[in-house]
């Protein structure tokens, strides 16, 4: 039997699913923008001297659009993007597979490239450098030395932990540019590009409020929105509005500064287990049962911003400002 209540609904809006949200221009690459006037500049000459563009290194923390750059790079100079990652080039012998593989004007993006070996950091300065390598054929005294020469490619490098970066590598890049958070009204940009994309129709205002939980990160700010417009669909809303949003956000944990069960873990742990500080990373992630690696990648960093947390060489400090948030706003 139809209840009353399923009778008359119009038809929900229909959310398109599995679509990639990367920007496909710099102009829909929003926000950075003194990044992308850099590399516009760089990217014009390269094309007017019929030469490949200058290795470039992005930093900063994950999902503020470093591997949606490299793209936006390759997409804008007619150029090949090949991705990899300082992880998945394990031998030297991978990362002279890739390299052999360019062609001329391929643009090279390697994700998290603090990661590779010192050997095979090494065969990438002089493909960076010569764009030839050295490979050694054979083994013990009958082995030699022969040249590859490659084609001219450019190397996008990208790393969360530029401190971790050797001297000679950071040298070899004509540029090194760091991705700074997007502030509420970029991120907003971004989510109404994308809930045109996702073909869901959603106030500014909302959007404007998913951007505030966001924690200045679009790769966040996406996943909001995909859980919105999933939400919408599974509860019929015809008319979405900030108070189903903040139902969502309760469902999912998470507070009006962005802040989640694991940022609240970690600074409630900094007050009452280290008496704020200062404390090591391993110790304090231990402590709250996370990845040391997670926490200083995803964690620490958005809270420095808020300004509730220090780092010093003596390790972490809760500053007033933290304290204060965990008891006035957070209640604990
Ligand atoms: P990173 O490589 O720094 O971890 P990504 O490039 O994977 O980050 O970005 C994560 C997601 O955020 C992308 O899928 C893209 O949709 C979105 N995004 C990132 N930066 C931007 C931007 N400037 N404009 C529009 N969308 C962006």
């Amino acid at each position: 039997m139809i209840e009353n209540s399923e009778l008359n609904v119009e038809a929900p809006q229909a959310l398109v699913t599995n679509v990639d949200l990367r920007p496909k221009s710099f102009e829909s690459y929003i926000g950075q923008s003194r990044v992308t006037s850099q590399l516009k500049i760089m990217l014009g000459a390269s094309k007017k001297k019929q030469l490949p563009m200058d290795h470039v290194m992005l930093y900063g923390p994950p999902g503020l659009g470093k591997t949606s750059l490299a793209n936006v790079i390759a997409l804008e100079s007619d150029s090949n993007l090949i991705v990899t990652s300082g992880q998945a080039l394990s031998k030297v012998g991978d990362l002279a597979a890739v390299l052999s593989n360019l062609k001329d004007f391929d643009i090279l993006f390697i994700d998290e490239i603090h990661r590779l070996k010192m050997d095979i950091q090494e065969m990438l300065y002089t493909a960076m450098e010569d764009f030839a390598i050295d490979i050694i054929i054979g083994k013990g005294p009958s082995a030699r030395t022969m040249r590859l020469e490659l084609a001219k490619f450019t190397l996008v490098g990208a790393t969360t932990k530029l401190n971790k970066i050797s001297r000679p590598m950071r040298d070899r890049f004509g540029v090194a540019m760091q991705l700074d958070f997007y502030n509420d009204e970029e991120l907003t940009s971004i989510l109404k590009l994308n809930s045109q994309t996702l073909n869901m129709a959603i106030e500014k205002q909302i959007l404007l409020k998913i951007a505030e939980y966001s924690r200045g990160t679009p790769r966040i700010a996406n996943n909001y929105l995909k859980r919105f417009c999933e939400y919408i669909i599974h509860k019929n809303i015809q008319v979405p509005t900030d108070q189903h949003l903040l139902k969502l956000f309760e469902l999912l944990g998470v507070n009006q500064l962005g802040l989640n069960n694991q940022d609240i873990n970690f600074l409630r742990s900094l007050r009452d287990n280290f008496g704020g500080g200062p404390v090591g990373l391993k110790t304090i992630s231990a402590s709250i049962n996370e990845d040391p690696e997670h926490v200083e990648n995803l964690t620490e960093p958005y809270l420095i911003q808020l300004g509730f947390l220090n780092k010093s060489n003596r390790g972490r400090i809760l500053t007033s400002k933290g304290d204060l948030i965990i008891k006035d706003v957070l209640n604990c």
